[in-house]
């Protein structure tokens, strides 16, 4: 199904990273390989590597809500769904405010916010129990979460800025995905993507307290006298919380800020920047 397969794993604070990078030929972008291991799931996450747009955008910009051209964007959708055999006219988006809502999609939402207008709107977590109905989250430095049920067939995808993840929406998309399909914590399987890593996320003293008293002191570190947001840490705490087993957990040990050559970040471009997605569908 993927193209010529160059893995990277290394070890990073007792996790395995296990995404993995594909090239083929300019096009790059990142599976997951458990979730690929399960047969359940066509899905990736996109890199900035194999489009036609340009300048700002260069060059797979999936982010439609910008001055890229359309036609390029939906070019660039093309490209990447044709890789991962997604019928990319199929897809659903998210519209994301960094909030804490989750959406339950199913096939009366095929196309929305791509091909239809959509009134999935102040959503920052998808959820879908149905074959062939993929969804789509959108980033550039805020972290991508992927979920899968691989028991009762079903998927998440949640986007965790530095709000959300205050707001918990990790804990609360395995929470949908419970109350929704009956999930339980022991056949999910969480993985926390591409994002920017707590050596860029630098954040005022402001933010540093909301962590410091959501998550405690372990979130956080101090460089040069300025507070550093480990975003990933708070997530994992909120998989711990909900009983995910850690082997059940993947994490990408890559920082979009380190390689904005290969991701887009908001931050290392101040905010001139394409966008990056999830996408993933029940097979
Ligand atoms: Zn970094």
């Amino acid at each position: 199904m993927y193209g010529n397969t160059f893995i990277t794993k290394h070890e990073e604070g007792g996790f395995v990273s296990d995404f993995v990078l594909h090239t083929n030929g300019n096009l790059k972008y990142y599976t997951i390989d458990k979730f690929d291991k399960t047969g359940l799931v066509k899905h990736c996450f996109s890199t900035r590597c194999g489009g036609v747009s340009s300048g700002i955008y260069e060059s797979l910009n999936l982010k439609l809500d910008s001055d890229d051209k359309r036609e390029n964007v939906l070019a660039n959708f093309k490209i990447i769904c044709d890789e991962i055999d997604v019928n990319y006219r199929n897809l659903v988006f998210s519209n994301q405010v960094h909030d804490d809502k989750i959406y339950k999609a199913d096939k009366k939402d095929i196309g929305k916010g791509i091909f239809r207008e959509s009134d999935i709107l102040g959503i920052d977590g998808l959820i879908c129990g149905e074959s062939r109905v993929p969804i789509v989250t959108f980033y550039a430095d805020c972290v991508p979460l992927f979920f899968l049920d691989k028991e009762n067939k079903a998927i998440g995808l949640s986007h965790s800025g530095w709000k959300g993840t205050v707001k918990k929406i990790a804990k609360k998309t395995i929470e949908a995905m419970m109350n929704e399909y009956g999930s339980k914590s022991e056949h999910i399987l969480a993985a926390i993507g591409p994002s920017i890593g707590k050596c860029h996320f630098q954040v005022g003293d402001d933010v540093a307290d909301v962590f410091l008293e959501v998550f405690g002191l372990e979130v956080l570190d101090k460089r040069d006298g300025k507070y550093h947001v480990d975003l990933k840490k708070a997530i994992l705490m909120q998989f711990e919380e909900m009983g995910i087993p850690k082997n059940n957990i993947a994490c990408a040990d890559i920082c979009t800020y380190c390689r904005s050559d290969l991701l887009f970040s908001h931050r290392a471009t101040g905010g001139k920047r394409g966008g990056l997605a999830a996408i993933m569908e029940l097979i």
